[in-house]
Formats: structure tokens, C-alpha cells, sequence
């Protein structure tokens, strides 16, 4: 019998593996959380959100988490918060903040007890959210039924860049899941490659509320976000917990992300960890839930409405609902020949049929000609 070993279960270069750094792009529009408020409240999703972040950190330490709001009428950071953080202090029932670090001593037990960046992730991301709510007003709301979600996409984008930037200056960008890692002018070729092994690993992680129809104003940069993910090889996972996200699904498609619409809100954790949690490295060993029936659906340039079928320009491919006005393209100008489209097609079927009668006829009975009417 063969010796049981185990060694080919675990990656020997486990302990210098490239971190990961996992963006969460949460959709905070109130007007879908409110119709979502029966099977899944916010705070319960905010707060199963927060477990599954602490899950992605304990992986491994070196693994880092960004977190960004799609709100109604701006994208903004949850964490890290660059400018606007201040140190939440714990404060009296007068609102006033102890001083003195007497706020430690007075931390309950759970917070006291808590894993420092768990605790620094929670308070921050728990603070801005309450920030922006507030900040909310119902004007806000009735103006627009959409997330900026073009917005998220992109600061997102700006995020992982930057880190990846930092990450490759400090570490050489070497690919450490190679046997041999090369250093050297070899390192460089290895890194300029656009092997997505090589330096800080990325994804994105979208938790979708809104209607994307609502957003079909978005369709240009949204698409553009997207192509940027595929060029990176940033994959963008989709839960989609309500309304119709189509534009993500084509996301989700191209940059070979997983794409899940939990049927059941209230199991949001369970989807979370058990379909988000891999990174790239363990999807590679993973059979992940993916979509077969993408909606491939645009939308288009001229009233960002959905489009089943439309008119594409030949030089910009622009799509439009309808052939423009004066055959011009909207987006480059270009004058396009529509020909005769819309005009009913000339029926000249009839015509021919009716004449062939006429000979036959001819044929068969003589022509009668005006001079040899008989009786006269
Ligand atoms: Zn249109
Ligand atoms: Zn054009």
C-alpha cells in the first residue's frame, strides 16, 4: 500500500504568495433597498458583507480590501477612507467624545476582543455608510432611480492601479508562483507579460441592487470599465440580490467572473463565502457558477434605451434605436447612406400577372380592334 502524503495538496511557495486585493462595490441605492426591506435589510446584508470581508483578510495577511458605495448620486470610498476619516470615538448620550483614552476602557468586551484590522475595516466602512445616508435627502432620491455604478467601476479601477503600481515597486513584480522565480532583466520581461499571476492579484466584487435599465445612461462608460477589467484581467463577480442587471452580466462574461442571482436574499452569506471567497489562484482547481444565458442586450447612444435590434454606424459602431437624423452618425459625424429604409418596397408582382392574362387572352380570343367591330 502506498504511503498516504499529502504534500501535493498544499503549494510550497504558499508563504510568499502575492496578496489579493478584493474590491467591494456595494450598491446603496435606497430606493431597491427599501423594496428588498422584507427578505434582506441593509444592515443585515451591510453586516454579512462585513463577515465575508473578514473572511478574504484571514486568508492570508498580506490580503488587502477596498470598499466602495454606488450610490444614487455619487460613487464614494467606504474604506479606505482617504480624506474624510476621522477616528470614531466612542460617544456619551450627549454625543460628546471621551477623552483621555478613557474610550478604550469603556469598549465592550466584543470590540475589545476583536482582531485590530477587522475592528478598524467595521468602524470605518459602518461610519461612512452612516455619513452618506445621512447625507442622502429625499430630493436625491426622487431624482433618479439609478446607482452610479460607472462611477464605482472606475474608482475601483484607479484603486487597483495604484496598487498594483505600489505592490510591483516594493516586491520587483516577480511572478512568485513559478517554481523558479526569475530575477533579474528576466523579471522585468516576466512582469510586462500580462500574466495575471504576476504581482497583487484583483477582483472586483459587485452586490447589485439596482435596475439596469435604469442606468442604460451608463452603458458607454460602464463598457469601458469593463474593457479596462478584461485588459487587467481584473475578474468582476455579480450577486445580484434584485432587479435585472444586464450590463453586469456581460461583465461578469467578459472578464470571466462568477456571476450568481441568489433566489433566496436572506442566504447572502452562504453565496458569499461558498462562490466569492476563492481568489483567482483557487478558482483555477474550482468548477464556479457561471451564467450560460447572458443578456448581450445594448443599449443605445442616442436615448440609452435597451435595444433588441438597432442600427450600428460602420466607421464608429455606435448603436442607435433608430436611423439618425440626416443619415449623420451622433457620435462621429460620419454621413451614413440609410438608402430608402422605412419606404414601403414597390409591389410589381400584381402588375406582371395581370398583363400575362392579357396575352393569354389575346391569344385565345383575337384582339378585337376597333375596325372590325361587327354591325357597323
Ligand atoms: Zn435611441
Ligand atoms: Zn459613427
Amino acid at each position: 500500500m502506498n504511503a498516504v502524503d499529502a504534500s501535493e495538496h498544499y503549494d510550497s511557495s504558499a508563504s510568499e504568495l502575492a496578496p489579493s486585493l478584493l474590491t467591494v462595490i456595494l450598491d446603496t441605492n435606497p430606493r431597491a433597498w427599501a423594496v428588498l426591506e422584507d427578505k434582506l435589510p441593509f444592515s443585515k446584508a451591510l453586516a454579512n458583507i462585513l463577515v465575508f470581508i473578514n473572511a478574504h483578510l484571514a486568508c492570508n495577511y498580506t490580503n488587502e480590501i477596498a470598499v466602495i458605495a454606488s450610490h444614487t448620486q455619487r460613487a464614494a470610498w467606504l474604506y479606505p477612507s482617504f480624506n474624510q476619516y476621522k477616528p470614531s470615538h466612542r460617544r456619551d448620550a450627549d454625543g460628546d467624545v471621551q477623552m483621555n483614552g478613557q474610550a478604550t476602557t469603556q469598549l465592550d468586551s466584543n470590540q475589545a476582543n476583536m482582531y485590530r484590522p477587522f475592528r478598524v475595516i467595521e468602524e470605518q466602512v459602518t461610519e461612512n455608510v452612516k455619513e452618506l445616508l445621512a447625507s442622502t435627502n429625499a430630493s436625491d432620491i426622487q431624482s433618479t432611480t439609478s446607482t452610479m455604478m460607472a462611477g464605482a467601476l472606475t474608482l475601483a479601477l484607479s484603486h487597483i492601479n495604484r496598487r498594483s503600481m505600489t505592490w510591483a515597486e516594493t516586491h520587483g513584480a516577480v511572478n512568485l508562483d513559478a517554481p523558479h522565480a526569475p530575477t533579474g532583466p528576466s523579471a522585468a520581461a516576466v512582469s510586462t507579460s500580462g500574466n495575471a499571476n504576476v504581482g497583487l492579484q484583483s477582483r472586483i466584487l459587485i452586490v447589485s441592487v439596482s435596475s439596469s435599465t435604469d442606468s442604460a445612461h451608463q452603458y458607454i462608460p460602464i463598457m469601458n470599465g469593463i474593457f479596462a477589467c478584461q485588459r487587467l484581467h481584473v475578474p468582476v463577480d455579480v450577486c445580484k440580490l434584485s432587479g435585472d442587471a444586464v450590463f453586469l452580466q456581460q461583465a461578469a462574461d467578459a472578464t470571466r467572473g462568477v456571476y450568481m442571482s441568489p433566489t433566496e436574499p436572506r442566504g447572502l452569506l452562504q453565496y458569499l463565502m461558498m462562490a466569492f471567497l476563492p481568489d483567482q489562484r483557487s478558482r483555477k482547481h474550482l468548477i464556479l457558477p457561471s451564467r450560460v444565458d447572458v443578456d448581450f442586450r445594448a443599449a443605445c447612444f442616442c436615448h440609452r434605451r435597451v435595444v433588441n435590434i438597432g442600427f450600428v454606424c460602420s466607421i464608429c459602431l455606435s448603436i442607435f434605436c433608430e436611423p439618425p437624423e440626416n443619415g449623420d452618425c451622433l457620435t462621429c459625424g460620419t454621413h451614413l447612406e440609410i438608402g430608402d429604409y422605412g419606404s414601403k418596397p414597390a409591389v410589381i408582382a400584381r402588375k406582371k400577372k395581370k398583363k400575362k392574362a392579357r396575352l393569354n387572352g389575346s391569344s385565345a380570343t383575337g384582339t378585337p380592334t376597333p375596325g372590325a367591330t361587327p354591325g357597323l
